[in-house]
């Protein structure tokens, strides 16, 4: 991520559930601190070991409607019966320090082409879709019909790599991490 114009030191990661989008973003955070990761807000519960502020801020569905209206958000999406959102100011206030990374999915990534065009795109592939799937299984979380909910919703996705201005392949978590500084300008 090159100092450059609004918009450039932004970076957008889109794929779909179960592709390995969380840990491919740990791993790059952990080796580069400079990057800024957009803590967004949500209406969904806090899972377990989450915490209000590090990995959601954690609203009811009124109060994330009212910031809605007005206007705080860059981008926000309904996701699985969720509202989630990418909180305008702080995204603002960190790219005056350094690069900023947003993890989101489609239809945010797809507001974020509208208002900031010069943040760069990437889209996190699974080798196939019957990896995905296996994935999906292994996790062991979810009932069938949400297995089938997430593998079409995974379909949808999967459907727009080609929007994106980089679609990267998460085959090898090591090899996916070397491929993304490349796209990030990190060396
Ligand atoms: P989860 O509930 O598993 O944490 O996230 C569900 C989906 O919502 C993931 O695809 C994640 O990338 C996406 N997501 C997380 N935060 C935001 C956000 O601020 N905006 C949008 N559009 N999607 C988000």
């Amino acid at each position: 991520m090159t100092t450059q114009p609004s918009g450039q030191r932004v970076a957008v990661i889109t794929g779909p559930s179960g592709v390995g989008k969380g840990t491919l973003v740990r791993r790059l955070l952990q080796r580069h601190s400079e990057i800024w990761l957009s803590v967004s807000a949500t209406t969904r519960s806090p899972r377990q070991g989450e915490q209000e502020g590090r990995d959601y801020f954690f609203l009811s569905r009124p109060d994330f409607e009212q910031r809605i209206a007005d206007g705080d958000f860059l981008e926000w999406a309904e996701f699985a019966g969720n509202l989630y959102g990418t909180p305008r100011q702080s995204v603002q206030r960190h790219l005056e320090q350094g690069p900023v990374l947003l993890e989101i999915e489609l239809e945010g990534a797809r507001q974020v082409r509208q208002s900031l065009p010069a943040a760069l795109q990437i889209f996190l592939a699974p080798p196939s879709f019957a990896e995905l799937e296996r994935r999906i299984r292994c996790r062991g979380t979810d009932s069938e019909t949400a297995i089938a909910r997430r593998l079409d919703g995974a379909r949808e996705e999967l459907a727009a790599a080609a929007e994106f201005d980089a679609v990267l392949v998460n085959g090898d978590l090591e090899e996916a991490l070397v491929q993304l500084e490349r796209l990030l300008d990190l060396g």
